[in-house]
């Protein structure tokens, strides 16, 4: 199968999973995660749309950043070392994987150093107890919302999850059931520089159960670009 033909196949899926949740298709943004692929895979993805794209090592954005066509989004999904942020601070779009204090404040830091206004990020919870290891437990959100309150440039529009194990059974519905309620929850506190819009949760496996159960943007990589190659 080609990108062209797994991402219309990808777009359809999406499509009924929103219906079924009483949305549309344009209400979901997918993010093509696009790690281990090379630029060109990306930019012909683009050719077919994609507006999106997900890397989760500030490494390989740096390494592609320069080959991908212009005006794409780049998001970084995976885990951020405070001392990397300074390399993507005015590259990406969003970041998804906040998931301390200490990060929000070494971003507010960089972006103020970097001229960069407002950065978008999301808080990273972790839905799934010790068998993950990045994350804060969905009870620590409202303080990583209020320590959010006291910076500027940090702007946090949602919250992210990766359950641990991918699968539809009913305990991965739960998980995603209990962050989209958490996401309602707080979407009604407005903030300057808070603004709830995004719940990013769902993966190959898992989009559909995902976007039934509330998410709002997804992450899909394998069903897009085929199987990673980790040697390379
Ligand atoms: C790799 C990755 C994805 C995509 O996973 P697939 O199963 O290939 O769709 C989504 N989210 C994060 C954080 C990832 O690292």
């Amino acid at each position: 199968m080609s990108i062209e033909n797994n991402l219309s196949e990808i777009r359809k899926r999406i499509a009924d999973a929103a219906e079924k949740s009483g949305r549309r298709a344009e209400d979901i943004t997918l993010i093509a995660v696009t790690k281990t692929h090379p630029a060109e895979a990306i930019n012909e993805a683009i050719e077919c749309g994609v507006t999106d794209i997900g890397e989760n090592k500030v490494q390989e954005i740096m390494e592609k950043y320069d080959l991908v066509k212009k005006g794409v989004r780049w998001h970084l999904i995976g885990h951020l070392q405070t001392n990397k942020v300074k390399y993507i601070i005015d590259k990406v779009h969003m970041i998804h994987s906040v998931d301390s204090q200490k990060l929000m404040e070494e971003i507010e830091r960089q972006a103020e150093k970097h001229d960069v206004d407002s950065i978008n990020i999301l808080i990273q919870v972790n839905m799934s107890g010790e068998e993950t290891k990045f994350g804060i437990s969905i009870d620590e959100v409202d303080d990583m919302l209020e320590y959010a309150k006291t910076l500027k440039r940090v702007k946090v529009c949602g919250l992210m999850t990766i359950l641990a194990k991918i699968d539809k059974g009913m305990s991965n519905r739960l998980q995603f059931r209990d962050i989209n309620n958490k996401f309602i929850d707080i979407s009604k506190n407005k903030y300057d520089n808070i603004d709830m819009k995004f719940l990013s949760m769902g993966m190959s496996g898992d989009f559909e159960l995902a976007i039934e159960e509330g998410s709002n943007m997804v992450r899909v990589g394998t069903a897009i670009f085929g199987d990673r190659d980790y040697s390379k």
